[in-house]
């Protein structure tokens, strides 16, 4: 375990640190720091509360030189209002002994009043996507200068739809630049994203801290298929005593409504996934957390970021793409040393995806034989018939493949560029490789520019 004094940060920044309390790094800050110094293009795969925001504020406020030039060096977008107003904090707690201009920039606030502290002059802008592309139409903000693009909470940015308004600003950006982007989960849209302009990123993927996996007991169940899954769930959880708050992950919006039509629970249970208004999604919380329903069902990006106690259970109803957020999902039982469960049920198709997780965590999961009362169905959902496997929690107006406009996706790479990614496999590429995985949506994109480039 290194030290602040071993990363050689300047005084200023001890001296806060100091003043915080703050003496040894959290695991991203050990890893994040050389590497965002050294220029490189970053992915962090964290949660908040793991220091994300000083492991990638630390290496840049050491090497942001004081300057008077009026247009900002450094931009950091985030998807919440509340985001800017935190990462604010953040950067003004760690430089009270920093002569740094930072402004914090987000809609339903008087544009005016946010264009005036622009002209006055930046190091550091904040801001949601829309506020800030809003600022640079107006010419007030000037991008030209940024040297360094962070993008924090890449999953919900992408899950709340701002993949245009990304786009948009990147346009505005200095080709030149480095650029440096964290997310709790990883997302076939997060993949794309990095695929798309990041040149070579160093990922690092930090667990969330102190996952308890030692107080979770884990089983997996072979099950053939939807419909079957379904039956064993309704079977299970009967038992009232067994499973008091059950939170089951889906990997897509459909399979959660699907499965919620399907419970004989109904009564008990709701469903949150990026489809739903803020007011159904809050409602639905509220009652999970309060025990007025037992049952969650949510989709992976959706479910993060809010803290629910006391969960006995998690299902994985279907076998994340990532392996990552296996362990995300499951983190969310067996907190404050309680023993959780986490029960996977994964059809043969998603077998490969259950050993990928299994060699991530070391641990083979334990199989429990399927109870010979549960009726097997032999109905299929569409994406069992001829579809392959895919993870999708996307954004809400790209709900389907027929939806993917060619060329809209995230691409600014120079010819050059293009030729290192060519050689630079995708994690996702990657994993297909390794599982002989069928087609993904990201898959689909690149096979059909290939089709494109040879007519
Ligand atoms: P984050 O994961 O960036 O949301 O940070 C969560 C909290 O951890 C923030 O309140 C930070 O001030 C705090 N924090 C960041 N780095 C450290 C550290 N090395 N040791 C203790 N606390 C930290």
């Amino acid at each position: 375990m290194s030290t602040f004094q071993d990363f050689k940060i300047k005084k200023q920044l001890v001296n806060a640190l100091q003043d915080l309390g703050i003496d040894k790094p959290t695991p991203i800050q050990e890893q994040a720091y050389s590497p965002i110094l050294a220029g490189r293009d970053f992915v962090g795969i964290a949660q908040t509360g793991t220091g994300k925001t000083f492991a990638y504020l630390l290496p840049i406020l050491q090497e942001l030189k004081y300057s008077e030039q009026p247009q900002p060096r450094v931009l950091i977008l985030v998807p919440t209002r509340e985001l800017v107003i935190q990462t604010v904090q953040e950067i003004e707690k760690l430089t009270p002994y920093i002569n740094v201009r930072v402004e914090g920039v987000y809609g339903g606030t008087n544009i005016n009043t946010q264009k005036k502290a622009v002209a006055k002059g930046l190091d550091i802008i904040v801001g949601t996507p829309q506020r800030l592309y809003d600022l640079a139409l107006t010419n007030v903000l000037r991008l030209h200068s940024i040297k360094k693009l962070i993008i924090d909470e890449v999953d919900i940015m992408l899950d709340f739809g701002y993949k245009t308004q990304l786009r948009n600003i990147f346009s505005y950006l200095p080709k030149k630049r480095q650029n440096i982007l964290l997310s709790a989960t990883m997302t076939t849209y997060v993949d794309e994203l990095i695929d798309g302009f990041l040149t070579n990123p160093l990922r690092v993927t930090i667990s969330i801290s102190g996952t308890p996996l030692d107080t979770i007991s884990q089983e997996a169940y072979a099950v053939p298929n939807f419909y079957t899954k379904a039956n064993l769930l309704n079977h299970l959880l009967q038992d009232t005593e067994k499973y008091q708050k059950v939170l089951i992950f889906v990997r897509s919006r459909a399979n959660a409504d699907r499965l919620y039509e399907t419970l004989d629970f109904q009564q008990e249970a709701s469903v949150i996934h990026s489809n739903k208004t803020q007011n159904h999604r809050s409602h639905s919380i509220e009652n999970f957390v309060d025990g007025r329903s037992r049952i969650l069902i949510a989709t992976d990006v959706i479910s993060r970021g809010i803290d629910i106690d006391k969960i006995d259970t998690v299902v994985s109803f279907d076998v994340p793409f990532y392996p990552e957020n296996y362990i995300h999902r499951i983190g969310r039982t067996g907190r404050a040393k309680q023993q959780g469960r986490s029960m996977l049920l994964f059809t043969e198709k998603e077998r490969p995806l259950k050993e990928a997780i299994e060699a991530l965590m070391n641990y083979q999961i334990p199989l429990t034989d399927f109870p010979e009362e549960v009726k097997k169905s032999s109905q299929l959902i569409p994406e069992e018939t001829d579809k392959p496997v895919v993870q999708e929690d996307g954004p809400s107006h790209m709900v389907n493949d027929s939806d993917i406009v060619i060329g809209a996706s995230f691409h600014e790479k120079s010819a050059k560029n293009s030729k290192v990614n060519a050689k630079r496999k995708s994690y996702a590429d990657q994993m297909k490789e390794k599982f002989k995985k069928p087609i993904r949506r990201g898959d689909k994109i690149q096979n059909l520019r290939a089709k494109r480039k040879k007519k």
